[in-house]
C-alpha cells in the first residue's frame, strides 16, 4: 500500500508573519498579567526593535510575554546589554526573567490566549488584518494538490488561532496541530505513521535538528525557510541533511527539491 504523500509547513515565520501582532498581544497580556495599567506609557504601541531582533530565538508564545516585561524593566539584562547579549543565553535569562517576576510559563500562555479571544471577540478585522502571509506561498500550497500531496500544518500558535488565520487566507489543511497536540516532534512521528513526509519546513533551525535527531522521523527531508525567522548565523553551516529553501527553490515543483 502506497501512503498518502504530505508537506508540513510551520505556520509564524513560514505561512505568515505576524510580529506586530505579537508585540500587541503580548504587550496587552503583560498589562493585564501586571494589573498596573501605570506601566502603560513604558510599554511602547510601536514594536520595540528588540523584540524583532529576538524573535528568532523564540519557540513558544509565552516567552514572548516575557521578552515584553523584560523590555520595561530597566535594570532587566535586556534593557541594560540589548538583544543580542540576552540572546546568548537565551534559555537561562528566560528562566532568571520567569523567577524575577514570579512567573510561570502556562500562566502567561493563558494571559496571552485570553487576550486573543478577547481581541477575536472585539475587532476580529482588525487582528486579522495584522498578520501577512509570506510573498506567494498561498499560490505555493495551492499548487499541492496539483502533486497530489497533502497540505498540513504544525505550529507552537494554539490551533484555534491558526485554523481562524488560515481560514482568513483561504487555506484548508487536511491536518492542523498546535501546541495542544505536543511537541512537534511527536507530532511528525504520529503524522509518519500513515503518511509519507515529503518534506517539513520550519524558520527555527533548533527543531530541524532535533527532528534529524529524533529515531523513526530523522529521514523527513527537513528545509529552513529563508524567508523566516532566522538568527543572524542560522545559514551558515548548515548540516547536510537540512536544506535551506529559498523563494525559488519553494515555488519549484516538488520533485526537484532537494
Ligand atoms: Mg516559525
Amino acid at each position: 500500500m502506497t501512503l498518502p504523500q504530505i508537506l508540513v509547513f510551520d505556520f509564524d515565520g513560514v505561512i505568515v508573519d505576524g510580529l506586530l501582532e505579537y508585540w500587541d498581544s503580548s504587550r496587552k497580556a503583560f498589562l493585564k498579567i501586571q494589573g498596573a495599567l501605570d506601566t502603560d506609557d513604558q510599554l511602547p504601541l510601536e514594536m520595540p526593535h528588540e523584540f524583532r531582533q529576538l524573535r528568532p530565538w523564540v519557540k513558544n508564545g509565552w516567552e514572548m510575554v516575557l521578552l515584553t516585561a523584560e523590555l520595561i524593566r530597566k535594570d532587566s539584562p535586556l534593557s541594560m546589554h540589548g538583544a543580542f547579549h540576552f540572546a546568548n543565553e537565551y534559555h537561562k535569562n528566560c528562566h532568571t526573567a520567569l523567577k524575577t517576576w514570579g512567573w510561570e510559563p502556562k500562566q502567561l500562555q493563558n494571559a496571552l490566549d485570553n487576550i486573543r479571544k478577547e481581541t477575536i471577540k472585539t475587532d476580529k478585522k482588525k487582528w486579522l488584518a495584522s498578520h501577512k502571509l509570506f510573498p506567494n506561498i498561498a499560490e505555493r500550497i495551492h499548487q499541492l494538490e496539483n502533486e497530489s500531496v497533502d497540505f498540513g500544518v504544525l505550529t507552537t500558535k494554539s490551533a484555534e488561532f491558526t485554523s481562524e488565520l488560515l481560514n482568513h487566507f483561504n487555506l484548508h489543511p487536511n491536518f492542523l496541530y498546535g501546541h495542544e497536540s505536543g511537541q512537534k516532534t511527536t507530532v511528525l512521528l504520529q503524522i509518519s505513521k500513515d503518511h509519507s513526509v515529503r518534506g517539513f519546513i520550519e524558520d527555527r533551525r533548533a527543531t530541524l535538528e532535533t527532528v534529524l535527531n529524533t529515531p523513526g522521523i530523522s529521514s523527513i527531508p527537513c528545509y529552513l525557510a529563508d524567508w523566516g525567522y532566522l538568527k543572524p548565523d542560522d545559514r551558515k553551516d548548515l548540516p547536510s541533511d537540512i536544506h535551506l529553501l529559498k523563494p525559488e527553490k519553494l515555488m519549484s515543483p516538488l520533485a526537484n527539491w532537494p
